[in-house]
Parts: C-alpha cells; structure tokens; sequence
C-alpha cells in the first residue's frame, strides 16, 4: 500500500508563505516515497470559514503547482462521522458538559491564583468541576438550553490506556525527534464537541486521518504538542496510528508567527506582484 500524506488547510483566510511550505513538503514527501496526497478542508468553524477562502486556497495550491487527488474531504460534510466517534467516548464514560462561559472560566483562573497550570499553547487548563456535577442537574442544564462543551475526562481516559508514544520524523519545538513520550494531560479536560458543533479540531484530525488512510502527517511544528492528544484519541477509539513528520515554522520579519492577515507574505499578493511559483519555493526556504 502506497503512504497516504494529507494537507489540511482551514479556508478561514488566504494562504501564506508558512502554507506554502506545508503543502510542497507533503507534496514532496508524497512523490519521494511514491505516495498520495490527499487534500482535506478543515472546516467545522462555521463562524470563521467561507467557501470563497475555500476557492481561494484550491486555486492557490494549483498554481503552486499542487496536485491532489479527488475529491476533497470537507469536515462540515462529516458531522455524523464525528458524532459515533463522540458516542463511543461517551459509552466509555469519559466526556462531560461543561457550562462555563469564556469569561465564567477567566474569573476561575483569576482565582486559582498565579500559579494555575497552562496548556502547551499557553491556555489555563480548565479550571472548572463540572466533571462531578450530578446527573439531573447536568440533564436540567442541557434541556434548560443552556450552552455547553463537551470534555473529555482526561486523567480517566489516561488512566485507561496507559503510556503513549509518536514516531516523530521531524522536530518539536526543542528539538524532539525519534520515539516521542506523549503527554496529553498537559493539555487538561480538552473540548471534544460543543452544542452546535459536534467535533472539534482534535476529535475531526483524528477520525479523518483514519477515515482517510493517512499515514503520514505532515504538519507545522506548533501543533507537535497537540500530537499527545491525537494519539490518546486514537487510542481509546482503536484507530491506526500515523508517523508524524513536524516542520519548521516561518516566522515574519519581527520574529513572530506568521498569520493570516500579514498581507507582505499572502500568497495571492505575491501572486498578483508578479511573484512565480518556483520563487515561492526559494522563499519558503525549500531548493
Ligand atoms: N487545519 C489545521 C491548520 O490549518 C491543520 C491541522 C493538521 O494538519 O493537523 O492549522
């Protein structure tokens, strides 16, 4: 069986610069090892992302010089994949609602006091009990119309698998490579789902890599910690585990990440300044 390689953008902006470099290295390492490159359209924020990015960004990769197999998998057409995934974690016992509002969880942290552990990406874990909220008041709450997130009940669902490990071909962002220890308690009681939503970015990459036979992630070095969660996901729902091969991220000219609003780096003004594909490889540092 050929290695299967995917490119997941979110059409929530134009691509840049840091896309780029993702995209040709799948790409890349697709045709290196003789594989597939699927394109997947990560999607699921309906208050973020419009179909027009989504045009945009197809259009773009094709001038890069992309080529990917048909057709493209949209997370939106999918909400019943992620559903049963849910399902099956909350068979096991290992999800909760949770009512707290962004604010509701500020003000906790703020009493937590300064010494209240963050996540990798620098968020305070979730501060809340709602883990041991009673049956009938979480029942009175939901049919109440309350909003709510689900949660996965992170030291149980560790406690149910054990220690897990990644083969990292790439880098973490201090250096890690080889057999990589994962740590998703890190990362606290993560949102699975939320009332509108049924998934979220943890639970949708992971039931569409195996839904998509992805062997092979290739992905920007600020979701290597994020690693530790898609493998206990994969885990507790018996799915296959990918290699994962995290890259360099391309910072702007001050040193900070590069987003979707930097225009002097947005590939569509590149393209319309008269800028050619092959200088986009030369500038994303590949050749
Ligand atoms: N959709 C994510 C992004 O645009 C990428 C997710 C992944 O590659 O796992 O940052």
């Amino acid at each position: 069986m050929p290695p299967v390689f995917r490119f997941a953008p979110s059409p929530n902006g134009y691509l840049h610069l840091g896309h780029a470099l993702s995209a040709l290295l799948n790409a890349g390492m697709a045709a290196a090892a003789g594989g597939r490159l699927l394109l997947r359209v990560e999607d699921i924020d309906a208050t973020r992302c419009r179909p027009e990015y989504e045009a945009a960004i197809l259009e773009d990769l094709a001038w890069l010089g992309l080529v990917w197999e048909q057709p493209v998998r949209r997370q939106s057409e999918h909400f019943a994949a992620y559903r049963g995934a849910l399902a099956r974690l909350e068979a096991m016992g290992l999800v909760y609602p949770s009512f707290e509002s962004r604010a509701d969880i500020a003000r906790l942290v703020a009493e937590r006091g300064m010494d209240w552990p963050q996540d990798p990406d620098g968020a305070p874990l979730y501060p809340g009990d709602a883990r041991t909220m009673s049956g009938a008041e979480r029942a009175r709450r939901m049919q109440g119309g309350e909003p709510y997130a689900l949660r996965l009940d992170m030291a149980a669902a560790v406690s149910r698998v054990g220690d897990l490990t990644w083969t990292e071909t790439g880098q973490g962002p201090s250096g890690e490579t080889g057999r990589i220890p994962a740590d998703p308690a890190a990362w606290g009681d993560v949102i699975l789902a939320r009332k509108e939503t049924p998934t979220s970015y943890h639970l949708a990459v992971v039931v569409d890599d195996a839904a998509q036979g992805v062997t092979h992630v290739v992905r920007g070095r600020d979701l290597f910690h994020a690693t530790s969660v898609h493998r206990l996901l994969q885990t507790l729902l018996g799915l296959p585990q990918p290699a994962y091969h995290h890259h360099r991220l391309l910072l702007d000219a001050d040193g900070g990440k590069l987003s979707k609003s930097t225009q002097a780096t947005g590939l569509r003004e590149l393209r319309q300044q008269g800028v050619t594909a092959a200088a986009i490889r030369k500038m994303t540092g590949l050749d």
